[in-house]
């Protein structure tokens, strides 16, 4: 068993419907053993594409619910969109494990805001697409809003919000 190769048709089959983890599927579809079937669909990797599939569905209908276009062709292309983001902020560069810490710890306290990565459209005139979309953190989109293009964000914002993130982790500062 191919993990890796799995992982990628997996990926592909749940773009064309539904996420699906039964055993019985999995065994017929990618000629599995029972155990082998089993372990894949118990596996971190299953819980991954199921988290993904979950952000792709909810992202999709509130694009549909606020009339804005959503431009990722299918769940596959909208999967390997995010996996290239890396793990950070692309405004502030704050990898979003490091922010995670930070919530846990309440040096960040917020009734809005976490941890969770945003899906933020750079340019907020158009559509949700792999082009236009990054992830970034709830800092960031929610002073970004739609009032200053990514770029200009990034270069005046970015480093501050990085900075402050830092500090906060660290103990330079606290935010009581
Ligand atoms: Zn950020």
């Amino acid at each position: 068993m191919d993990m890796q190769e799995l992982v990628k048709k997996h990926i592909k089959f749940t773009s064309q419907g539904d996420f699906i983890r039964s055993v019985k599927t999995l065994k017929a579809r990618y000629n599995l053993s029972d155990s082998e079937a089993e372990a894949f669909a118990n596996s971190n990797e299953m819980e991954h594409i199921k988290l993904m599939k979950s952000k792709f569905t909810h992202k999709q209908s509130s694009a549909k619910r606020q009339g804005i276009k959503f431009g990722f062709k299918d769940f596959q292309e909208f999967y390997y969109w995010y996996e290239a983001q890396g793990d950070r902020c692309y405004y502030c560069n704050t990898e979003f494990a490091l922010l995670k810490k930070v919530f846990a710890k309440e040096l960040l306290d917020s009734k809005k805001f976490n941890s969770t990565p945003h899906i933020e459209r750079k340019d907020s005139n158009a559509g949700y697409s792999v082009d236009n979309c990054v992830l970034t953190c709830s800092l960031c989109n929610n002073a970004k809003s739609d009032m200053m293009n990514a770029e200009n964000f990034k270069n005046y914002f970015g480093k501050a919000i990085g900075k402050f993130v830092a500090d906060l982790y660290s103990d330079v500062i606290t935010n009581k």
